[in-house]
């Protein structure tokens, strides 16, 4: 899910990769490394922290200063915390065969099995240390060059990767390969560059050749082969990039946080794969596996969390409640630590957050551990503290989120709780049949998002008829109802715009006041069991001459009755509708900010992780 950089050519390897890491560096990792190849020798140097100091260490010794050929690689943590073991480039058991991965080898636990029945022992708890030792073990068992045997090793491997190999005994070849993770090859004069990410290949050249999924390049001192993983060779165009290095960061999105709300369904299939198994109809939290027979035992759950995450919480409520028939709390973190909780036997304490670090979120379960809660966790950063001090847990695998205002952390959040409420239910009471509808519904969430995203152009033209309205309400109820307060949270976060979100039924005992020709009014309102309340409050607003937008199920012709705006997404289950609805409103918040002229990135007064009280 980091960067990858490799280099084969005339100017000194080292010098070259650690530029390149360094224009990777944007993207957010917690480890680096680099390992040259030098007189059939392969040397490596890696680290925790940043790129500096693999840097360092490689200044400080010679055997880096001759090479021209190595691979190099930033790490954001999937499998096994950030560590100097965990930090990438991996080695076979001879210290032979090098590689770096950007990815997640989804069966990486069978194959180790396989390979430890095989006599390999690993230093690493990475998924990626195992395909290394696979491709060791074939290239060992008669595989005619390095080529076939990366190939071999990958036809055994379900998950995605982008990765490049080197082998000392090839001393002057790199094999690259792709699937569902990016790799672009910087064609140069004598010289080939192979990036997750053009950044890391622009200063060099603007010639490049785009692999895709399942396709292949082995690149030696004699030019470069493109093949598939099936060894079909193919031919491929070499094109021009045209982009500044700032439009290479951004992937072409003018903000991350756009690019961060379109990454969903990608980030989404990354954190059920693996997960989710629709053959055997179950799923499967590797996370949880050592806490399954307390988990089943939980009378209670609290989840605990700030800002958005507190947002995914309240949906965990309905979701523990709804799917596993379990009393569900959910607690702001900041109130929770100094309240005294009273923590009951068979209590499970689950905290949210997306770095893991947010220091209310630690206090409280700190706090809850101390009287004797399970507690758990659901983060993105693979390590962080909060990681660390929970019992057990389960990563979102949404990759960095480099926007302030979090939404791709949000869903996958959503993910994960929906996951673990479905596997609790399904050990307590849930029928085969249900489990089965939820995980179908589940599977196909991804795609759903992606045909919201083409709403994008409709919601800013519709933003820029309001952009003048300073104070807006957000409704819904049920699931929909921390959508509505999420909706809120997102327009005042990036736009400064006032907003408050509410269950639209408490609209009638207060906010009702505020309504008037002036008040845009965002309606959560797609089919449910209260969809028919929600018509009634939208004509109470009517009533009052407020502006109506809502967010509807397609195919609804009704709300065009009542609403000035419709946008419409995909009918699913209504405990998955959240992961659906709440993609509009990110939208709307995200182009009401451009359009106001606000930092969208990097909002007035905010902070990524918030590391404070
Ligand atoms: N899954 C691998 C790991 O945890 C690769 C992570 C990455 O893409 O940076 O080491």
């Amino acid at each position: 899910m980091c960067g990858i950089v490799g280099y084969i050519g005339t100017k000194p390897a080292s010098t070259l990769l650690i530029e390149g890491l360094k224009r990777l560096e944007y993207r957010g990792y917690d480890s680096a490394g680099v390992c040259v190849c030098r007189a059939g020798e392969l040397t490596i140097s890696k680290d925790i922290g940043r790129v500096m100091q693999v840097e360092q260490q490689i200044l400080a010794d010679d055997r880096f200063a001759t090479a021209t050929v190595g691979i190099a690689h930033t790490r954001w943590a999937t499998h096994g915390e950030p560590s100097k073991a965990n930090a990438h480039p991996h080695f076979d058991g001879e210290g032979r065969i090098a590689l770096v991965h950007n990815g997640i080898i989804e069966n990486y636990a069978t194959l180790k099995q396989y390979l430890l029945g095989k006599g390999h022992t690993f230093l690493s708890e990475t998924d990626t240390e195992v395909l290394v030792h696979l491709v060791s073990e074939i290239y060992h068992d008669g595989a005619k060059n390095l080529e076939s045997a990366v190939q071999a090793a990958l036809g055994e491997v379900t998950g995605t990767y982008g990765i490049a190999v080197m082998c000392a005994d090839e001393p002057d070849k790199i094999v690259a390969a792709r699937k569902g993770s990016p790799l672009i090859v910087g064609v140069g004069t004598d010289e080939y560059l192979v990036a997750s990410d053009a950044s890391a290949i622009i200063a060099h050249t603007s010639n490049v050749i785009y692999l895709n999924d399942n396709e292949m390049a082995v690149f030696t001192r004699d030019g470069m082969r493109t093949l598939t993983i099936d060894n079909v060779p193919v031919t491929k165009e070499v094109q021009q990039i045209e982009w500044t290095l700032e439009e290479i960061a951004l992937g072409g999105y003018e903000h991350f946080m756009l690019k961060e709300i379109c990454e969903q369904p990608e980030a989404i299939r990354n954190c059920l794969r693996g997960r989710v198994d629709l053959r055997d109809n179950r799923i499967q939290l590797g996370g949880l596996e050592s806490v399954g027979r307390e988990l089943v035992k939980t009378r209670k759950i609290v989840l605990s969390a700030c800002g958005t995450a507190w947002h995914a919480g309240l949906v965990g409520e309905y979701l523990f409640e709804d799917l596993a028939r379990i009393p569900t709390e959910v607690e702001y973190a900041s109130e929770f630590r100094y309240r005294n909780p009273i923590i009951e036997d068979g209590t499970v304490f689950l905290a949210l957050s997306q770095s893991g670090e947010t220091a209310d979120t630690l206090a409280a379960l700190r706090e809850a551990k101390e009287k004797g809660a399970l507690v758990l966790g659901i983060v993105n950063a693979v390590g962080s503290t909060i990681a660390r001090e929970t019992d057990a847990g389960v990563y979102i695998h949404a990759g960095p989120e480099i926007g302030v205002a979090s939404t791709k952390a949000f869903t996958c959040q959503l993910v994960v709780e929906t996951m673990i409420a479905l596997a609790l239910g399904r050990r307590r009471f849930m029928s085969q049949s249900t489990m089965s509808r939820y995980l179908i519904a589940l599977a196909e969430i991804p795609d759903k998002i992606e045909a919201i995203l083409e709403l994008s152009d409709t919601v800013r033209q519709v933003v820029g008829e309001y952009i003048d309205y300073d104070n807006w309400l957000f409704l819904g109820r049920g699931y929909n109802y921390p959508i509505a307060l999420e909706g809120a949270l997102k327009l005042k976060e990036i736009s400064y715009i006032h907003a408050e979100g509410l269950p639209a039924a408490e609209m009638k005992h207060g906010p009702i006041a505020l309504i008037h020709e002036g008040m845009p009014v965002v309606f959560v309102a797609p089919r449910c069991g209260t969809y028919d309340k929600i018509i009634s409050n939208i004509e109470e607003v009517r009533a009052r001459k407020g502006r109506v937008l809502a967010v509807a199920t397609e195919g609804d012709e009704r709300i065009r009755q009542y609403a000035d705006h419709v946008f419409y997404v995909p009918d699913t289950l209504a405990p998955l509708q959240p992961l659906l609805t709440v993609v509009p409103l990110q939208l709307l918040a995200y182009h009401a900010a451009v359009a106001r002229g606000c930092n969208v990135d990097k909002p007035r007064n905010l902070a990524k992780s918030v590391t404070v009280e």
